[in-house]
């Protein structure tokens, strides 16, 4: 492979400092290596524990996967009803919920537990999925195999399946003396049923008590085929467990990396995405001095009108000075004009604004705003909208390519503007690895904030939706009181993240 002649650090950034595996092929996903070229240098380092668990992991998941023995046989196990002994291959299956943002979140956290729990992770790719991410393991694959039983059946939180009604029911049951968890009457996991399915869904803004406990993680453990369903940022939670702790601190040794890093290692947008990323950024963004990434998201919960929405806009690019002034605003210093900056002959810095947003008004007046005017500075601003499709459409595959290429667009910026409460936003500035300027919750009965925008205190996307820890313990606790790298979230204030 030409890997091994390339130069040292060509080939360490090329692999992100180890994050990914040199065994692929280049055109079956263009992204991989392509797109990691065009991130700005990580600032946080790979930890080698991390590389050699993500080894470890693609070889389990090459000699488990699909197409393989041992795969067949966890199927039969899974086929006869019963759980069984405890398999040698074991599984976490993945279903999709939400918005791609919601599913981007989702995903990392699953690959998180699988990693920490020894399970290959396999996905289902509804049809509005198809071909939008690259494998992420080598030799192998993580598509969930279309003959898998439980793929379209809607799981929810009182599911007989699901693992809080399993303990209601005494279906599982607790066993604090004995390590492990029993299936009721004789006392031993193979009397579990086949399957176990965690609901991890924000509901009410908290996921549901009895999944983050140390005794529930052991009770889980019990089963051989987990199905998972998730829109949430859950890997925060596994942090509360203590039983994870360790591997996580070794992982990940600044814990506010965690998404960047696994999003880096797992999200690699498919060729179609790829090729609508690559066209745009390096027909648009490419040859700009600076990118400047601005996310409006504008939910119907919270409807912030059009003119309230620019304002904090221009209010935040203004006081972080993030976008040059107008030579047409109040001039800050009576007798400088327009002309001050036509005698130099230097070429004028380009700083590129790329937009995303599914309306189209924003970009239009951004757009007007440098079209129309000069700049103070002489710098030349140009801005771009790739997209605006006006409203959501998580069913469509081309819709979803679009969000994807966006996504990787904003993540090549230098800085970002994103919307408070948005996975979408949270998902490209943590894959970028910048924090952005988060446009600040509005008091809608005022419409304003006190402040246009807050910059958080790291990288990571926020969990909105913490567990209870009510468990055995009859008080619920406020995980931040006493975990160290963990805050509540700027825009989300009951939310958790890693710091
Ligand atoms: P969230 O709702 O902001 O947390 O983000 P999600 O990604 O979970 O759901 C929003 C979905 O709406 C995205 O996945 C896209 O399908 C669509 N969407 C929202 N904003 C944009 C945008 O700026 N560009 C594009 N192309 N799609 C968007």
């Amino acid at each position: 492979s030409s890997s091994s002649r390339e130069p040292g650090a060509a080939r360490d950034g090329r692999l992100l400092g180890g994050l990914l595996s040199p065994d692929f092929d280049g055109p079956a996903c263009r992204s991989r290596y392509e797109g990691s070229r065009r991130w700005r240098p990580s600032p946080f380092p790979v930890s080698p524990y991390l590389v050699r668990k993500l080894r470890r992991y693609e070889a389990n998941h090459r000699r488990c996967g699909p197409d393989t023995s041992r795969y067949r046989e966890a199927m039969a196990q899974l086929q006869s009803g019963r759980n069984g002994d405890r398999g040698e291959c074991r599984y976490v299956v993945w279903l999709p919920l939400q918005g791609l943002g919601n599913r981007m979140l989702s995903l990392v956290s699953t690959f998180l537990y699988a990693v920490l729990t020894g399970r290959v992770l396999l996905v289902h790719e509804p049809p509005e999925m198809e071909g939008l991410f690259c494998e992420p393991f080598p030799g192998t694959s993580w598509l969930l195999p279309a003959s898998f039983p439980y793929k379209d059946v809607r799981f929810g939180s009182d599911s007989k399946e699901s693992y809080v009604s399993m303990l209601q029911s005494n279906v599982v049951r607790y066993d604090h003396d004995h390590d492990h968890v029993a299936g009721n009457g004789n006392g031993n996991a193979s009397a579990l049923p086949a399957y176990v399915y965690l609901h991890l869904e924000n509901m009410g803004l908290r996921l549901q008590n009895h999944t983050f406990c140390e005794e529930d993680h052991r009770a889980l453990d019990g089963f051989n085929w987990m199905v998972l369903r998730s829109d949430s940022y859950f890997a925060v939670a596994l942090f509360l467990v203590p039983t994870y702790r360790d591997e996580l601190e070794r992982m990940f040794p600044s814990k506010g990396s965690v998404f960047h890093h696994l999003g880096r290692y797992l999200l690699h947008p498919g060729n179609p995405a790829w090729g609508i990323a690559q066209r745009f950024f390096d027909g648009y963004l490419a040859d700009a001095d600076q990118r400047l990434g601005v996310q409006v998201r504008i939910v119907w919960h919270h409807p912030v009108p059009f003119d309230v929405m620019f304002d904090q806009i221009l209010r935040c690019t203004r006081e972080h000075a993030l976008l040059p002034q107008l030579t047409g605003e109040p001039p800050a210093d009576a007798g400088v004009n327009s002309t001050s900056n036509m005698n130099t002959t230097a070429k004028a810095k380009v700083k590129a604004v790329l937009v995303v947003s599914l309306k189209p008004e924003y970009y239009d007046k951004l757009h007007g705003m440098y079209y129309n005017n000069a700049t103070a500075s002489g710098e030349l601003v140009t801005v771009y909208q790739p997209s605006h499709d006006q409203d959501q459409h998580t069913e469509a595959r081309a819709h979803n390519e679009r969000a994807l290429a966006e996504i990787f667009l904003l993540s090549y910026c230098d800085e970002m503007v994103t919307t408070s409460w948005s996975t979408f936003g949270y998902v490209a500035h943590a894959l970028a690895g910048l924090r952005p300027r988060l446009l600040a919750p509005l008091d809608l009965s005022k419409m304003r904030s006190d402040v246009a925008c807050v910059r958080p205190a790291s990288i990571e996307p926020c969990l909105h939706s913490p567990p209870s820890l009510v468990c055995r313990r009859a008080q619920d606790l406020d995980p931040v009181a006493h975990v160290p790298f963990l805050r509540h979230c700027e825009d989300v204030d009951f939310g958790l993240k890693l710091v």
